[in-house]
């Protein structure tokens, strides 16, 4: 993922954080649309990420706050697994990517932005992406992207789910 350019994301990495795990907070808030939640499963929830690395980067987080792999009640990982496989379906059906990232960043070292409580990221990938984001650089304008995609995703994933 290292070479994707997104320079938006400086914004974030200079931002002071909100108190407290924001995948703790914001399933608990009940304003899902507002705060880019698409899908609530029994143990994960599939969140878009605010600063993606790419157009419609989202992310399966268990509901529970953990850091660890290890030591998960039955259904958990397997729901992980399901999330990500709808995730990729919906990515597929909405926006028809090219291939795909999935992955999980152990520690701040790993690259993990929020370390306490694991995430697994799926980010779509387009030939020629890496030339493409910078001409939506701009934070405004991402913003207002994620709100359309946010949208866009919704409707894609009402179909799915009809047509499963
Ligand atoms: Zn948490």
């Amino acid at each position: 993922m290292e070479h994707l350019w997104a320079p938006w994301r400086i914004e974030y990495i200079l931002s002071k954080k909100p108190e407290g795990c924001i995948f703790c907070t914001k399933p608990g808030e009940k304003r899902d649309e507002e705060n880019l939640i698409l899908y609530r499963g029994v143990h994960h929830f599939i969140i878009m990420n605010a600063y993606p690395y790419n157009n419609g980067h989202m992310m399966v987080v268990p509901f529970r706050h953990t850091s660890k792999l290890s030591g998960w009640a039955d259904g958990e990982r397997e729901e992980m697994m399901e999330l990500a496989d709808l995730a990729v379906e919906l990515l597929r059906h909405t926006m028809h990517p090219d291939g795909f990232n999935l992955g999980i960043n152990m520690g701040i070292v790993g690259g993990a932005g929020i370390a306490d409580h694991i995430h697994m990221h799926i980010v779509p990938r387009w030939n020629g992406d890496t030339n493409f984001m910078p001409v939506i650089s701009d934070t405004r304008v991402i913003s207002e992207h994620l709100r359309a995609t946010y949208a866009n995703l919704k409707r894609g994933l009402e179909e799915i789910l009809k047509s499963s």
